[in-house]
């Protein structure tokens, strides 16, 4: 069997998802009278902290619906030049809500709040300046290969935003896998934020679906733009469930795609084809395989044996642990590693 570590969205519903997803009571989203769509959405707004929270599609509507209800036309957005918002979501953010991006040049996706004051600092009050709008944050960051924010600097940038009247937002696609590795509280980020964003569709195993979570103000403009954006749905109670499910079964066992991913770390360290590992904080490995060998043959040479993965560019390759990665497809990938 193919050992598919290209992404953690490529996983399937397991038996107690597809149940639980069966079993849904559902009604019309759109007239807020499916049950399970409200359940999903008070129950993660309770977990945070936060007054509201929206079903949505995709991570990338939510996080575009976050940039639009935040900013207006022509105002400016600051965020890590490695920022999914900015590279992966087709430049929605200049189509959608007219905005532009101020990328700042961090370290693996993410700043410090000294960097973020000298690009606030860039000319407030001049006629020729967009006005500063919204800080984006990312955590885990992807392109960064699943890093974590410390939250002391994440507190730190929020004084920068409240002291400068910019709105924060985290994309936090991937926002579970840090509070694991780091053993930190949804409440803290609720309190920080004021929008966050989350897939349910990740490593936590659901096969669709994103929140916008928010103060009530938010939510209410949010709703607005989800359904200009296209993405008010039905009976969409059938995936809120698995949503439901993934929040009640899937948020501890991240801890294991984080050690197996430690471990396929070590034996790449160990490999001889791979010149240098990206440091692993949860379930993304980056590395890069040395200059005598293309990186395409490296990836055919594991896919011959059963083992897919994926290019990032620049010589970058990546590996994502998740929750169908079993630990017996883990001894597979660590002795392919040894032998190739
Ligand atoms: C996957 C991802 C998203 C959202 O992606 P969708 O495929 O639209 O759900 C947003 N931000 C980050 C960092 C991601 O990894």
């Amino acid at each position: 069997m193919q050992i598919n570590l290209i992404s953690d969205t490529v996983t399937k519903p397991t038996k107690g998802m597809l149940k639980a997803m069966l079993n849904a009571e559902v009604g019309d989203d759109v007239f807020k009278t499916d049950p399970t769509v409200n359940k999903l959405q008070e129950k993660i707004a309770k977990m945070f902290g936060m007054e509201d929270a929206l079903f949505f599609p995709s991570g990338t509507m939510a996080n575009q619906t976050g940039i639009k209800i935040h900013t207006q036309p022509g105002d400016k957005m600051f965020c890590d030049k490695y920022a999914h918002v900015y590279n992966y979501e087709g430049g929605g953010a200049a189509a959608n809500s007219g905005v532009t991006s101020h990328l700042i040049d961090g370290s693996r996706g993410m700043f410090t709040t000294n960097q973020l004051s000298e690009a606030v600092l860039g000319g407030r009050s001049d006629i020729h300046v967009p006005y500063a709008r919204l800080v984006t944050l990312e955590n885990t960051t992807n392109k960064g290969g699943g890093a974590c924010w410390d939250f002391e600097e994440i507190l730190k940038i929020k004084k920068v935003c409240t002291a400068n009247n910019l709105a924060l937002h985290l994309d936090g696609a991937r926002l579970f896998n840090a509070l694991v590795a780091k053993n930190e509280t949804p409440k803290q980020y609720g309190e920080v934020f004021d929008t966050i964003s989350i897939c349910l569709s990740k490593g936590l195993g659901a096969p669709i679906g994103s929140v916008l979570l928010g103060s009530k103000k938010h939510i209410e403009k949010a709703l607005r733009v989800r359904k200009l954006f296209g993405g008010a749905m039905r009976q969409v109670g059938y995936l809120a469930a698995a949503g439901i499910y993934a929040l009640d079964n899937h948020v501890e066992r991240l801890a294991i795609d984080h050690t197996r991913a430690k471990i396929i770390g070590v034996a790449l360290q160990n490999c001889e084809l791979v010149k240098n590992v990206e440091p692993i904080e949860t379930n993304i490995i980056i590395f890069n395989v040395i200059d005598s060998i293309n990186e395409q043959d490296f990836i055919q040479r594991l896919n011959r044996a059963g083992i897919s993965l994926i290019s990032m560019g620049q010589g970058k390759l990546r590996m994502v642990t998740h929750l169908d990665f079993t630990e017996e497809m883990l001894e597979r990938v660590v002795s392919t590693l040894e032998n190739i």
